[in-house]
């Protein structure tokens, strides 16, 4: 079994853990200390409010351990506003959080709550199979590094990235049926504490 953790503070948690719950060799851990950081081998980042989360995290102490987790191999997976607090760059703002990522992302990018869309895609990388994809108020990414793998894009626009151990999507498989975005990311985890 391997502990994978999900960031508890605000956001769609609950519905990452259940998708977790479906899964074999996963214990699903809900993260709000530095103690629950402790216990996890794979972190995911919910979706929610970047800027309610990364000030929750400053608040619960656990901006510095996670960036420390992260930094020393373990793997993450930020959905939407998780993506947001990973990136090293925030366009149009003299902010960011984790500072991670080597990504600029644009908040809100497809407009408003109206303008939150669904649809499927093939990402060959993850499934054989169209994979349903969530936008509720999402990112786009606007630039990577060129360390930064870019995995999916919508109409011209990067919504999926990877950098060695760092996962970032600009949707929310965790409010759909489908399990193949986490079984990928578990995958990540097994193959990490394998190389270890
Ligand atoms: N718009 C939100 C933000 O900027 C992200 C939305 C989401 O996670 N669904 O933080």
């Amino acid at each position: 079994m391997v502990n994978i953790g999900v960031l508890a503070l605000q956001g769609s948690f609950r519905e990452h853990l259940h998708i977790l719950s479906l899964l074999e060799r996963v214990n699903p851990c809900e993260v709000k200390t530095v103690g629950d950081l402790e216990k996890i081998s794979g972190l995911i980042l919910p979706g929610g409010e970047s800027t309610t989360i990364g000030k929750l995290l400053k608040d619960f102490d656990l901006t510095e351990p996670i960036i420390q987790r992260i930094t020393t191999g373990m793997p993450v997976w930020g959905t939407c506003a998780g993506m947001i607090l990973l990136a090293k760059e925030i366009v149009d703002e003299d902010y960011c959080h984790l500072e991670l990522m080597d990504i600029a992302v644009r908040r809100n990018a497809y407009g408003s709550q109206l303008e939150s869309f669904n649809t499927a895609m093939n990402i060959p990388q993850v499934s054989d199979k169209k994979i349903p994809l969530v936008f509720i108020r999402a990112p786009w990414v606007e630039r990577v590094g060129a360390n930064v793998q870019v995995m999916a894009t919508l109409n011209n626009r990067i919504i999926a990235v990877q950098q060695q151990n760092m996962l970032a999507t600009s949707f929310h498989p965790e409010l759909t049926q489908d399990l193949s975005f986490h079984s990928y990311f578990v995958k990540m985890v097994i193959d990490k504490a394998n190389s270890i």
